[in-house]
């Protein structure tokens, strides 16, 4: 009997460790920013954002001598190489919080992009990109979606050689941190005649590379437009870029030509696990939240808790919980045991890509509703989970695609009929039966 539960001691310590240190540390570091105010209600200023960001190398400083700096490497990179299974128990912590990602060295776009360098790179652009990003000293962002359309048939921005140089034109839109990056990996057409798989390459290239103009940084939902225009570095948000003539050497491909599409894939599938992971994080936080004001808030001289309506929300939010972490849980084991994406892990990432949208919606939902007017205002975290659950559906390719991938996955387990009826049609099946107890029949009196 192999499965089990538990976590081994040692593992667990770890676990106590990170929890420890997101509860004292991270959280409060993620409230005081939130805020960017002292207590006498003044703005921070350049000296206090200097001694912010000297804490946070103190702090990532700690994670290093625990071992767990790029906790989601391989030995071979210089992480721990802990496998998904134990990534997932501590995304699930680090997704609680806005800066743990940051503090661990494991922090969106940067990881997939590691995992492409250090698929795809030459020994050059290993040194010369991966190991930067590695030590945090170099941040990056991953340019493919496009302003009209985030499907790769319709992909327009091209590359073109040029010579012993790459020419890249067109545009890119929602690349996350693209404003701050030091380099961007940027998918571009190299070649529009070839089958959709083979038509795109990928290319790392500087920000600082003349042409690359970058034409708003667009943020979320509910942060005010103006932000939009501050396109400097240091921003977040999700830049709007142009790509106007940008020469790169040819040494700047990443992988093979006309790979690019494929090699995407290579950075996606184990960071749907991660994000999958840290959605249980903010649902199990959504769900805490819930639990306490129910036990705190009365309506017509009843506690929240006591009331039907209110009970079964709170039991359809553990349900819905238990089971997609417990789905997320068995996928990781099951890439660990197999050790490759294969049809039948796929077929689970992309489930549980599906249902973190699903999941994180309906759990946050019921959170934020139970709070009332607490749960509508900017007083609580919940404003900012909630923008995480429609984003769940639309970032990593949509629910929509991800459905249309999984049907397709599961039916080639199926085939069709070559009857009039289907294969299970009863009375097909008890005619079979008649036949096989006729003989049962026959063979026990005959003896
Ligand atoms: C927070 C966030 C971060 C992101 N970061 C990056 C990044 O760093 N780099 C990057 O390149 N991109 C990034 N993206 C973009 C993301 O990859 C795209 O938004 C996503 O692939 C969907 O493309 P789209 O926005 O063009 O939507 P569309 O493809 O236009 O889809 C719109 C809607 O059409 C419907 N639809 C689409 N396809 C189908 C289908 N096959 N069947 C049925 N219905 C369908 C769905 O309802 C879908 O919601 C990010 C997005 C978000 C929200």
């Amino acid at each position: 009997m192999a499965i089990d539960f538990d976590v081994e001691p040692e593992f667990q310590e770890q676990i106590d460790w990170v929890q420890k240190i997101v509860t004292e540390e991270i959280e409060p570091l993620d409230n005081f920013m939130r805020a960017g105010r002292t207590r006498d209600g003044q703005r921070l200023d350049k000296n206090s954002w200097d001694a912010i960001r000297a804490y946070i190398k103190e702090l990532q400083q700690r994670v290093k001598d625990q071992g767990l700096w790029g906790f989601h490497l391989g030995p071979e990179l210089g992480g721990p190489g802990l496998g998904q299974v134990k990534l997932c128990l501590l995304n699930e912590i680090l997704g609680q919080t806005r800066m743990g990602p940051t503090i661990f060295g494991c922090q969106a776009p940067d990881t997939g992009n590691m995992e492409l360098i250090a698929h795809l790179g030459t020994e050059d652009q290993k040194k010369r990109y991966l190991q930067p990003l590695l030590s945090g000293e170099k941040r990056s962002a991953y340019s493919m979606t496009e302003p009209h359309a985030g499907e790769p048939g319709e992909f327009k921005c091209s590359a073109v050689l040029d010579g012993n140089e790459w020419l890249i034109n067109g545009e890119k839109w929602f690349t996350s941190n693209g404003a701050s990056a030091d380099f961007l990996i940027v998918m571009a057409v190299t070649d529009p005649d070839k089958p959709l798989l083979e038509r795109a390459s990928m290319f790392i290239v500087d920000r600082e590379t003349e042409g690359v103009n970058i034409v708003r940084n667009v943020h979320g939902l509910g942060t005010p437009i103006k932000e939009n225009y501050n396109t400097g570095p240091g921003r977040g948000g999700h830049a709007y870029i142009q790509y106007d003539n940008v020469r790169v050497p040819a040494s700047a491909l990443l992988g093979e030509e006309g790979a690019g599409f494929v090699g995407s894939q290579t950075r996606l599938s184990g960071g749907r696990v991660h994000h999958a992971m840290r959605a249980v994080g903010v649902c199990t936080k959504a769900l805490d939240m819930a639990c306490e004001r129910a036990l705190s808030r009365k309506a017509k001289g009843e506690l929240l808790a006591n009331l039907q309506m209110v009970q079964a929300d709170l039991a359809d939010s553990y349900i819905q919980l238990k089971q997609f972490r417990l789905h997320v849980l068995y996928t990781a084991w099951l890439i660990d045991k197999v050790g490759a994406y294969t049809r039948e892990i796929r077929k689970e990432i992309a489930s549980i890509k599906i249902s973190a949208a699903k999941v994180n919606h309906d759990i946050i939902y019921r959170a934020i509703h139970l709070h009332g007017a607490l749960g509508m205002s900017n007083e609580t975290a919940l404003g900012d989970m909630w923008m995480s659950a429609p984003q769940m559906g639309i970032m990593d390719g949509t629910t929509e695609v991800h459905k249309a991938n999984l049907a397709k996955l599961m039916l080639r387990d199926y085939e069709a009929s070559d009857d009039l009826f289907p294969t299970y049609h009863l009375p097909k099946l008890i005619e079979k039966a008649q036949d096989k107890f006729e003989t049962v029949i026959k063979n026990y009196i005959a003896k």
